[in-house]
């Protein structure tokens, strides 16, 4: 509606800097953002619940990259918010998919926004938006609670994350609908045609086994139907995804539909179609199917709200696609990843049907995707954002979105303070941009902190203690060299000059030892469909997401190969040395396909010494007789590389790289194993200089979705750090400026009065679990005046 024609009767008037529509996670990430750099911001969702899907009202699992690639969760406010989700155990573990209908998430965001300054208001719907050429004004929204219609006057910009759009639509932003042809962006499983198709819309449940038998009865409104539909059909197999009798607490979404309406007009009566798809499900099972095994379990919880996939997509000035995220396409304005399956559901379905269309590697997100092109200040955060329906099908993933609304939230308070429109900030300061994401925790897979405020860049890093990569011992006996036997290397120095294992020679014969270096080869980026057969799961609980790494022999390539001879009787370290050095693959972020093998051809009477430790960045190998595939397993041998790699030296908090992946596990300081806690890091400052605030980013990286503390209904992070204390050193000597206890987050902030300090010392004083030691990723140093 343009401003100057506004007829509405209006009861109440605020003025803020930024309105957020929705109460998401991409809402609530990116109002935490604004909040955070300088915009006076206010929220605003129509149900009683925070959270969108992941909220009480449908208990979605909030879940991301990590589902598919080890080490991979995405960073930032949406890490905050699930770690302290964790520690105040605010949300309910069920069988499966760990979805939560816990009313603390809820107050988890609350508290999340309240400490960003974000003023909340639920029950407020979003109606229409006040314009005035390309700039959004104003927003009229309605407060159903208290029926008052409320005008937000925006001095700056709105961030529509409200999944369908309705107050962008009102503005006139342009946007696309249903399903993209192949034609129209070179998708390669894009239909032949375009189409109105969405994703379908579901309801979730809760089931739960009673101590004594429970009665189904079909609800009437729904049992004429049944009967004149006759009986469904009794296949034993049919039943609700993630319903197992042999459990007592299952969370379900059995079946969907709406994708061939519209699902925003039509929302009511998809409703009603998918309550009789469910309770026709329920009923089979109950009362055909399984009526032994389902005898005392009984519908505890059908969702009140729908849970919609797909509505509006926005048009940004770019529309990422299936090409980007299955190339991991680097994009200059990259502001977040994610990593999940191409995950399209089907429109309808009595059983819920997810086409898989590929296991894509990390993928850029680009911030032209995250404001409308039409507007110089109309954001998008959430599933509305300028991307194909296909490329939907990753991007839609929760922590993914949180990642990227925290980029947006980012972008909306950049452009506040330099006075510019959105498409500016991708114009002139999206390095800016990006370096104050990483400086709050954010990842960008195709960039490194190059901040020239942070003084802990220049300064010389030493430790107490230091893990090192030749760290490997025998611990765990020797398995004899009767099948090929070595590692497989998740980390490796630019080239490889030779390796070194522990070996021990039971014979009275000299033994020759062949060594083989083999790299995985990598046909795409992708994974497809076909791939996930025979994929095995590494370390951890089983996980039913992860593919886990395809470790079919004939996939590896041979690289380069050596011999050494080992004297009769020997037990020590045989060393291999390469004719000449091998030049390795650059470690990519974005894969966890690129991976080495060693291997030592059999030999009589030879045994390999076992280290019984685990290390990220290497895995014990193992190719069994007639076997096409290598075994792998949580431990390692006893080897070295030479040259070796970067492992836990002290200097990696400064490198640029706040977290770990899978081709580079260990990007952290990391202290001796052998060496007991308490242990320091010491930055000596080539010259005094004034600081007044350190960042500390501590290790909260578990390798999958299973092992993150809130999925394990642990209280915190097994590595992160829990006690520690900051000192500067200044012409007087040592004083403490930080002493922290419990901590359970992995970015921590601290600020003090500044001090003209020489060096800061961190002293690691306790891990969560003492079987870790010190783990820190990134220490950053800040003056008095630096931005936050
Ligand atoms: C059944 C189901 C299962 C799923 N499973 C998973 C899963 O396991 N893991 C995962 O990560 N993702 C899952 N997803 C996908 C994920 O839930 C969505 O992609 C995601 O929630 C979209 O986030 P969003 O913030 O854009 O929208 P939403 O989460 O839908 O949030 C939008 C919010 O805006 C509010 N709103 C809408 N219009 C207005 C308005 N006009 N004014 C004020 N407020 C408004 C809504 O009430 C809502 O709270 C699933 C989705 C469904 C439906």
């Amino acid at each position: 509606m343009n401003a100057q024609k506004m007829t509405v009767k209006i009861d109440i008037e605020e003025t803020v800097d930024v309105l957020v529509i929705g109460g998401g996670v991409a809402a609530v990430c990116a109002a935490i953002a604004a909040g955070r750099n300088g915009c006076e911001t206010a929220l605003v969702e129509m149900d009683m619940c925070l959270g969108g899907n992941s909220g009480p009202l449908l208990g979605v699992h909030v879940s991301g990259a990590h589902s598919f690639h080890p080490y991979a969760s995405e960073t930032g406010i949406i890490e905050e918010l699930e770690l302290e989700a964790a520690r105040q155990a605010a949300k309910t573990i069920t069988l499966g998919h760990h979805y939560n209908i816990s009313h603390q998430w809820d107050l988890v965001l609350e508290q999340g926004l309240r400490d960003a300054g974000v003023r909340v208001y639920r029950q407020h719907q979003a109606r229409r938006a006040l314009t005035e050429g390309r700039r959004v004004v104003g927003v009229i929204v309605e407060d159903i609670q208290h029926f008052r219609t409320k005008l937000f006057r925006v001095r700056h910009g709105i961030i529509d994350a409200s999944g369908d759009g309705v107050v962008a639509v009102d503005a006139g932003a342009s946007f696309m609908r249903g399903t993209e042809s192949k034609a129209r962006f070179g998708e390669r499983s894009g239909p032949e045609k375009d189409s109105a198709i969405t994703m379908g819309t579901s309801i979730t449940a809760l089931v739960r086994k009673a101590s004594h038998p429970v009665d189904f009865v079909m609800p009437p409104e729904f049992a004429a139907r049944a009967t004149a539909e006759g009986p469904p059909t009794k296949t034993p197999g049919y039943r609700p995804a993630a319903w197992r009798p042999d459990a007592e607490f299952c969370f379900i979404w059995a079946t969907e539909s709406g994708g061939q309406r519209d699902t925003i007009l039509d929302d009511a009566e998809i409703r009603q179609e998918i309550l009789y798809q469910f309770y026709r499900c329920w009923d089979n099972v109950k009362n055909h199917s399984c009526v032994e095994e389902a005898r005392n379990w009984e519908l505890a919880w059908v969702s009140p709200k729908s849970g919609k996939r797909e509505s509006h997509r926005f048009i940004g000035d770019y529309v990422l696609t299936q090409t980007d995220v299955e190339a991991a396409r680097a994009f200059p304005d990259s502001i977040g990843y994610g990593g999940y399956f191409v995950d399209v559901h089907e429109p309808v379905g009595l059983r819920s049907k997810v086409v898989c269309y590929s296991n894509p590697p990390l993928w850029n997100f680009p911030y032209r995707s995250c404001y409308s092109k039409d507007f110089d200040n109309l954001w998008l955060a959430g599933r509305l954002m300028s991307v194909s329906h296909l490329a939907l099908g990753t991007v839609r993933l929760m922590r993914t979105l949180g990642c990227i609304g925290q980029g947006v939230g980012t972008a909306v308070g950049l452009a506040k303070q330099l006075g510019c429109t959105a498409r500016e900030v991708y114009e002139k300061h999206i390095e800016t941009l990006q370096q104050t994401l990483l400086r709050q925790d954010a990842t960008i897979l195709t960039t490194a902190n190059h901040d020239p405020a942070d003084i802990a860049r220049t300064a010389t890093v030493t430790a107490t203690s230091e893990m090192r990569h030749g760290v490997t011992r025998v611990s765990g006996g020797y398995l004899p060299l009767d099948v090929p036997r070595g590692v497989q290397l998740w980390d490796w120095a630019p080239e490889l000059r030779g390796a070194e294992f522990a070996v021990r020679n039971t014979t009275t014969e000299p033994q020759k030892l062949r060594l083989r270096l083999e790299l995985f080869e990598r046909k795409q980026l992708w994974k497809d469909e076909n791939e996930r057969i025979g994929f095995k799961h590494i370390t951890g609980p089983a996980n039913r997401m992860e593919w886990g790494s395809d470790s079919t022999a004939a996939k590896f390539a041979p690289v380069a190969e050596c011999e050494a001879v080992v004297p009769p009787g020997f037990d020590g370290w045989v060393t291999f040395r390469f004719t000449r050095p091998v030049p390795m693959i650059p470690a990519d972020p974005t894969s966890d396909e690129n991976r080495y093998n060693l291997l030592i051809e059999p030999a009589p009477g030879v045994e390999l010494g076992v280290d019984a430790h685990a290390y990220d960045f290497a895995l014990r190998l193992w190719r069994s007789a007639g076997e096409a595939t290598y075994s792998v397993a949580g431990d390692c041998h006893a080897f070295r590389l030479s040259p070796a790699p970067r492992y836990g030296e002290a200097v990696n908090v400064i490198n640029g790289h706040n977290r770990r992946y899978s081709t580079n596990p260990v990007n952290a300081w990391l202290s001796d194993f052998d060496a007991p806690l308490p242990q320091s890091i010491t930055l000596e400052f080539p010259e005094p200089c004034d600081v007044a605030r350190v960042h500390l980013t501590f290790d909260t990286i578990e390798r999958c979705y299973h092992e993150a503390p809130i999925n394990c209904n642990e209280r915190a992070a097994r590595r992160c750090v829990a006690d520690y204390r900051v000192e500067v050193r200044t012409g007087a000597g040592w004083e403490e400026v930080v002493a922290e206890s419990d901590n359970r987050q992995r970015w921590r902030v601290h600020r003090f009065a500044a001090r003209r300090a020489e060096a800061l010392r961190l002293t690691v004083l306790r891990v969560h679990d003492p079987r870790h030691r010190a783990r820190v990723y990134e220490i950053r140093a800040y003056g008095p005046n630096a931005a936050d």
